[in-house]
């Protein structure tokens, strides 16, 4: 990892992606991406569909399901719903 530049957070919280990141990543405007937490960490990344949790977003212990990525935690809670119907 490392530092392109150093900015002050926004009013309400915004940061703007250099344009020579957004270039150098090849993100485009409009482009989803995917907004992350690790301890003290922020990470910004494009969003990529096929290495994340279809309903929550995490990024580790998936399972495929049907052509999709579901997280053991989501399973669980899943789990734990159709077990109470
Ligand atoms: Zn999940």
């Amino acid at each position: 990892m490392r530092l392109v530049e150093k900015k002050a957070l926004g009013k309400l919280g915004r940061v703007v992606i250099p344009s020579h990141v957004r270039n150098e990543i090849g993100l485009e405007s409009g482009d989803p991406i995917g907004v992350y937490v690790d301890g003290n960490q922020i990470i910004i990344r494009p969003l990529n569909l096929t290495d994340e949790c279809a309903l929550c977003g995490r990024t580790r212990r998936l399972v495929d399901h049907r052509r999709k990525k579901v997280c053991e935690s989501c399973i669980r809670e899943l789990a734990g719903v159709v077990e109470r119907d």
